[in-house]
């Protein structure tokens, strides 16, 4: 038979190392509720054009990593969702959700593309991201800025620099495109293949190759910074005037673009040296014209994701722990008979707030009592709980310490919500 395995690109992930994953996930939902973003849950799959739409037709995205397919039984056009702005987007204009004022939502899910499988780079991968829609102020530029920023130091994630620059309005940029192919073709004979493919379909990606033999000419370039008008200097002046007063670190990158078109204005990353060419761990910025596009009344939003395997790869090589997570008792078994009792009695501890792993037989019967304290030893637990025919028959449980000095002593059944509680305040 044909063995099994996961798709290329795509991870299980397992325990112990889910563990950080729940860990940062419960991080990320409390620092959510400080800043008032609200839960949003989109489909994984979504209608093709709404990718088509939304990110653009020349885009890396829709050109060559989409996971599309035709629903087999009525031919409709899908796609894995590769990011979710879009499928919020639509989410928030097939509900109208802003009939009653802007909305600061967040999301956290798989997402898709087809790339290829390397550190950092996975075909699905985790996002999380962060958008507020609605709002046309800097000031919620800023804020977005501001919450990713307060999830690093919440994190300790360090190394990681944010990098800031403004795309202006589309009408600037119009201007800036044409000075920028008139400067190009004034240049052709320097240009590489791939600066000649995007001369007229993309040339401000042009301002973000590496080839090291084009430096030259792209530092030469008109700047786009030079095209912006008033408003959209001074929108670019007020996000930064926050960040200083509150004391966020930011570096001008004239050459950010970001791989989608939606973006306008501000646009910014969040990157560290530490994880190869990998290094960006959160991007986002200004979308004022997306949810038009998509079909909506005009309204402004800015938003950002972040790559939670990079997040997590970067925490790792800092060599930040994984939290262990260990029950606080193993409920020992010596008669399988009494098991209907034990295992009532473990509910009401759980119930309690205590987390208990009870022994489990692997064969005939429970197994010695050597065997079950050997487990107990092992599983990492506080305490054992032995719970003997002779002790359920006079009402208590044997409580023995297993990681820390001490006696170990009875306790009446009916008694076990004191233990409880000062369990879990000594936890
Ligand atoms: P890159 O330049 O690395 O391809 P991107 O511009 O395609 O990134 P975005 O679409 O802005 O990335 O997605 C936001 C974040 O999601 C990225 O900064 C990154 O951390 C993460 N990310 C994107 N693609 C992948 C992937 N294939 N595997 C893991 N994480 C990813
Ligand atoms: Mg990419």
């Amino acid at each position: 038979m044909q063995k099994l395995v996961a798709i290329k690109g795509m991870n299980d992930i397992l325990p112990p190392e889910s563990a950080r994953w729940e860990w940062l996930e419960e991080k990320v939902r409390a620092l959510m509720a400080r800043h008032a973003y609200r839960n949003i849950r989109t489909p994984i799959v979504e209608p093709t054009p709404l990718f088509v739409r939304g990110l653009g037709e020349v885009t890396d995205i829709v050109e060559k990593e989409m996971y599309s397919f035709e629903d087999r039984l009525n031919g409709e056009q899908l796609t894995l969702r590769p990011e979710s702005t879009a499928g919020v987007v639509r989410a928030v204009v097939e509900h109208s959700m802003l009939y009653d004022g802007g909305k600061r939502l967040y999301y956290l899910g798989p997402m898709f593309r087809h790339e290829r499988p390397q550190r950092g780079r996975y075909r699905q991968f985790h996002q999380i991201g962060a958008e507020a829609l609605g709002f046309p102020g800097a000031q919620l530029d800023a804020e977005l800025i501001l919450l990713a920023h307060a999830l690093w130091q919440e994190l300790g994630l360090q190394d990681v620099r944010l990098e800031l620059n403004s795309l202006g309005q589309p009408e600037e940029r119009r201007a800036h495109r044409a000075a920028l192919i008139q400067y190009l073709e004034q240049h052709q004979e320097q240009l590489d293949e791939d600066a000649r493919r995007r001369l007229y379909s993309n040339p401000l990606r042009i301002l973000d190759t590496k080839n090291p033999a084009m430096q030259v000419l792209v530092e030469g370039a008109p700047r786009l910074m030079d095209f912006l008008g008033k408003e959209s200097l001074a929108h670019f002046e007020t996000v930064k005037a926050i960040l200083d007063e509150s004391g966020v670190a930011w570096r001008l990158n004239p050459r950010l673009v970001r791989g989608m078109d939606y973006y306008n204005l501000t646009v910014f990353e969040f990157v560290t040296d530490r994880l190869g060419s990998q290094g960006t761990i959160c991007g986002g910025g200004r979308y004022d014209y997306l949810i038009e596009q998509i079909g909506g009344k005009s309204a402004p939003a800015v938003g950002w994701a972040l790559g939670v395997e990079r997040v997590l790869e970067l925490l790792k090589d800092q060599g930040v722990p994984v939290p262990e997570l260990v029950a606080d008792a193993y409920a020992i078994v010596p008669d399988a008979a009494a098991l209907p009792q034990v295992m009532a009695q473990v509910q009401r501890l759980r119930a309690l707030g205590v987390s208990v792993q009870v022994h489990a037989a692997t064969g005939e019967g429970m197994g010695s009592m050597k065997s079950q304290f050997k487990k107990a030893d092992a599983s990492g637990a506080r305490f054992a709980l032995v719970f003997g025919a002779d002790e359920l028959a006079r009402g208590v449980v044997t409580v023995k310490p297993l990681r820390e000095a001490g006696e170990q002593v009875e306790r009446p059944l009916a008694a076990l919500a004191d233990w409880a509680a000062t369990l879990q305040s000594s936890r």
